[in-house]
């Protein structure tokens, strides 16, 4: 019987390789190779959203997520079994901020509600999840078959000015802080937003000095370029960018430019590719834009028939979307920028920051997180080794964690920075 069972699961394991049937005019012998490489691997996924709907919608992770949205319309790309399918072993999921919140208040208790509802879908599915905090909580949940939930903030705004609260949010469980989102805050300007602070200012450098301290890892996602170099110039610790893809393939302010990938590669940091179609393709981009701009009236009008019903909002926006499409570039859009940034600044510096449910589309091919093993085969197929595409996966991400592990334990000897901007300017 026992027998029987176990031949039964290895026929369902090998069918079920991950969630992704393999694409028709795929190499069978590459897709074979592919999902061995990729279930053996350590990967790491920078930058997950799925934790705001967990609080604002009670959205559970054992919910089967497929095909349905979330209230804002976008469609969900992440649930427990699709994280199982993705072979994903550390995930970060991202206490994302509002910028908003820098008029309303309110920034810190946002992340404070984030981070309680990680960790309960963590105490929820102990089976499957594992709250990690270092590297070596991820080389062990991967030999213990767990997924790692691992935090990171998105919106330096959250600490509200106190590294008190900085070193908090360490000890609560976060390991990075991308320190702005799409607004400039009092201490570092955005890539899309006025540049108050010439880069990071005086309180800023503290809050990376501070995080290099701490063990943080500082992420570069978001901000402008000279907030780049500022944090280039101070860090003692590899830094990230948690969901950023490369300038020199997708002429994009969220993207990170070769002169500060050359730069990473020198810190021994890693840029996080994010998938997002519009940061991954300049067509793409142009053409939802123009999209936008042309059917403006037109979702203006549904705004105001649909103002009490979002729902229904969403619905009918998506159909109008789905009358007016637009080419999507392809999942293999992915590997053109691991490529340049390989050609750049050596693979060392590449890592994957997927931004699943932060983005209202994939790339064509893909789903949801279940179809990640299609970056795999894609690079195996482009000619990469096995130990390129695993240090692509999660192993440089690893490496820069440890790194800045190493750095931290250096200085815990130091006394703490005082740790409140008193005055702004
Ligand atoms: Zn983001």
């Amino acid at each position: 019987m026992k027998i029987y069972l176990s031949l039964f699961l290895v026929t369902i394991f090998s069918i079920a390789s991950f969630g992704q049937a393999m694409p028709k005019d795929a190499d069978p012998a590459i897709w074979q190779k592919a999902l061995k490489i990729h279930r053996s691997a350590i990967i790491i996924d920078g930058h997950n959203d799925i934790t705001s709907p967990m609080v604002d919608d009670d959205f559970d992770l054992s919910t089967n997520s497929i095909g349905k949205y979330h209230n804002d319309g976008d469609p969900y790309h992440t649930d427990l079994n699709r994280l199982k399918l993705s072979g994903i072993t550390g995930e970060f999921f991202s206490i994302y901020v509002s910028g908003n919140t820098l008029k309303t208040g309110g920034s810190m208790r946002r992340a404070m509600d984030l981070i309680d509802a990680t960790y309960r879908e963590v105490e929820k599915h102990p089976e499957s999840l594992k709250m990690c905090f270092t590297a070596a909580d991820i080389v062990k949940a991967k030999k213990d078959g767990k997924i790692c939930a691992l935090m990171g903030i998105e919106g330096g705004y959250a600490i509200e000015n106190s590294l008190y609260a900085l070193r908090n949010f360490y000890r609560l469980g976060i390991r990075y802080m991308t320190l702005t989102h799409n607004v400039t805050h009092d201490w570092a300007d955005a890539h899309n937003d006025e540049k108050r602070n010439n880069g990071l200012s005086d309180f800023g450098k503290e809050v990376v000095k501070e995080m290099n301290r701490l063990g943080m890892l500082i992420d570069i996602s978001h901000v402008s370029v000279k907030v780049m170099d500022d944090v280039l110039d101070i860090s003692t610790a590899p830094i990230i960018a948690s969901h950023s893809s490369a300038r020199g393939v997708a002429n994009h302010t969220r993207n990170v430019p070769d002169e500060i990938l050359k730069r990473v590669a020198k810190n021994g940091g890693v840029m996080m590719i994010n998938f997002y179609p519009a940061f991954l393709d300049d067509e793409y981009n142009k053409a939802e834009n123009e999209r936008s701009a042309r059917l403006k009236p037109q979702i203006d009008a549904l705004k105001e028939k649909f103002k009490d019903d979002r729902l229904a909002f969403n619905e009918a926006e998506r159909k109008l979307f789905a009358e007016n499409p637009i080419p999507v570039p392809s999942y293999t859009r992915i590997v053109d920028h691991i490529d340049h940034m390989k050609r750049v600044a050596g693979i060392d510096i590449v890592g994957i920051g997927s931004d699943y449910d932060g983005v209202p589309l994939l790339p064509a091919g893909m789903e949801g997180m279940e179809d990640l093993v299609l970056v795999t085969y894609e690079m195996l197929k482009r000619g990469y080794t096995e130990t390129e595409i695993k240090k692509v996966l999660g192993g440089n991400f690893l490496r820069a964690f440890q790194q800045a592990e190493k750095v931290a334990k250096i200085n815990t000897r130091k006394i703490s920075a005082e740790g409140r901007l008193r005055k702004i300017k």
